[in-house]
């Protein structure tokens, strides 16, 4: 066995022990014969991505038909194996990942703006019935944007682009947030190099004070937390390249003004503990104004869950997030998680239901026919901020900032919605198209024989509501 499968099967039995790894073995050895003499712009032998790109998804503990299917994935694509050849030596479900992977491939080699936009729907939609399917494809991204300098400029710039708007945003909706992280600042380096580098030096400069404040007030916490008896581990992180440039942008100051580089997490054991943590916390160090959320009340539509905060600590700001080893392992390992607990006995019902939701929600993208609105979905769903709206009933839903109340009668049923003749939002008459706020309690009206009608798109901004509208109005014979 060589090195690097011996590194490949080592890493995969540490989080499954009891299993057979005879398939990705083979796959290993099928791969490594089929890419054989074929090298990447980088110089490397080809193969040497393929085994890069299974040893990302090792990292998220994907199961073992997964990284085969990782180890496998270029080859219908760049050599002489095809898809029968695949099921022939593996099975189908490793064959399918791969046919999946190729038709990812074909389409994303385009040319205009437009097209790639087009062609990222379809290849969604194409895949969406497998999302192990999308992660291998993110793991490849990344594998691909770090060895990005061998590309000339013009294709570094435009892979960057695409990078930092269609993947890392998909990797943000998987609840993948160190991959969406890593695709992030890999895209940054190349899209703005010099505030990349100005960024990157600044936090080399302050490392060894910033690192004093850190350890400072990990000890002063670990002091209030210890005295309150909260178990509790703590993690600490200068933020993401990234996330700090937006954060220059948005709030117009140099890089030296920028207060809360810091973030620390405190991890501890139940959501009550999480509270408690919170309280002592606030009674100790002063919070800032307008820095609290709760995310574990009001969990966001891509799993993630934390309670958030941020505090002054000798006069500078740290953020501090709140949660549970299970929110944590959450964050870190998004949909991948699904896969990780399927073998085991820890399944988590929640997984199915938020898998679901995402299918769900790609489903809906399905009707959106402009490239324009689909990319503003795309990116706006997740980044905007979420409102909560209440039914009468006081049952809550999260919905993106500037629904309407007509995207909530979608949400809670597309029958609702269909019916929709009009909406008391805190019990007086509200327009279709008017702007829901957070805490608005929402009351649909309906009557059977109302029906959509083409101007309801106006009042419609979120993509479940107008992919509805448009289905029935579609079904009506309707040109859209
Ligand atoms: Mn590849």
């Amino acid at each position: 066995m060589d090195a690097a499968l011996k590194e490949i099967i080592d890493t995969f039995k540490c989080y499954n022990p009891n299993q057979d790894t005879a398939l990705i073995e083979n796959a290993y050895v099928f791969a490594q014969k089929a890419h054989e003499g074929q090298k990447r712009l980088s110089g490397e032998p080809f193969f040497t991505h393929a085994v890069e790109v299974a040893k990302i998804l090792l990292d998220h503990k994907l199961d073992k038909e997964t990284i085969a299917a990782a180890l496998l994935h270029d080859t219908v694509e760049d050599t002489t194996a095809t898809v029968k050849d695949i099921e022939k030596n593996f099975d189908k479900e490793v064959a399918d990942m791969v046919a999946g992977l190729t038709k990812m491939d074909r389409l994303e080699n385009t040319s205009t703006d437009e097209e790639t936009v087009q062609n990222w729907r379809k290849m969604l939609i194409a895949v969406s019935h497998d999302m192990r399917i999308i992660l291998i494809k993110l793991a490849d991204r990344t594998h691909n944007m770090k060895t990005l300098d061998a590309l000339p400029p013009q294709r570094r710039q435009e892979k960057a682009l695409e990078t930092i708007n269609l993947y890392a945003p998909l990797a943000q909706r998987l609840g993948m947030f160190g991959l969406k992280n890593e695709l992030e600042d890999l895209s940054f380096k190349y899209l703005h190099p010099q505030e990349y580098l100005q960024i990157k030096e600044g936090i080399a400069q302050k490392a060894e004070n910033l690192e004093k404040r850190l350890d400072a007030f990990k000890t002063a916490l670990n002091g209030v937390l210890e005295k309150e008896e909260i178990p509790h581990r703590l993690l600490a992180r200068v933020k993401n390249h990234y996330s700090i440039f937006r954060k220059i942008k948005k709030q117009g100051v140099p890089f030296d003004q920028i207060q809360d580089l810091l973030g620390v997490r405190i991890i501890t054991d139940t959501v009550l503990d999480c509270y408690r943590a919170l309280g002592a916390l606030h009674a100790n160090f002063k919070p800032a104004a307008n820095s609290f959320t709760d995310y574990i009340a009001m969990p966001k539509m891509n799993m993630y869950q934390s309670i958030h905060t941020t505090v002054f600590f000798e006069s500078s700001l740290i953020e501090v997030q709140i949660r549970t080893e299970e929110m944590h392992r959450t964050c870190e390992y998004g949909i991948a998680a699904h896969w990780r607990y399927k073998q085991g006995a820890k399944a988590d019902p929640h997984l199915d239901e938020k898998l679901n939701w995402i299918r769900q929600w790609i489903e809906w993208q399905r009707d959106l026919t402009a490239p324009r609105e689909f990319l503003e979905s795309f990116q706006t769903d997740i980044n905007l901020n979420q409102i909560f709206i209440f039914t009468p009933k006081g049952e809550v839903k999260v919905l993106p900032e500037h629904s309407t109340p007509l995207d909530f009668a979608y949400l809670v049923h597309t029958e609702i919605g269909d019916h929709y003749i009009g909406a008391l939002v805190n019990g007086k008459m509200a327009k279709m198209g008017s702007e829901l706020k957070s805490g608005d309690i929402c009351e649909i009206q309906t009557r059977k024989n109302a029906e959509p009608k083409p101007q309801w798109l106006e009042a419609a901004k979120t993509a479940r509501a107008r992919s509805k509208i448009k289905t029935y109005l579609r079904n009506k014979g309707m040109e859209l």
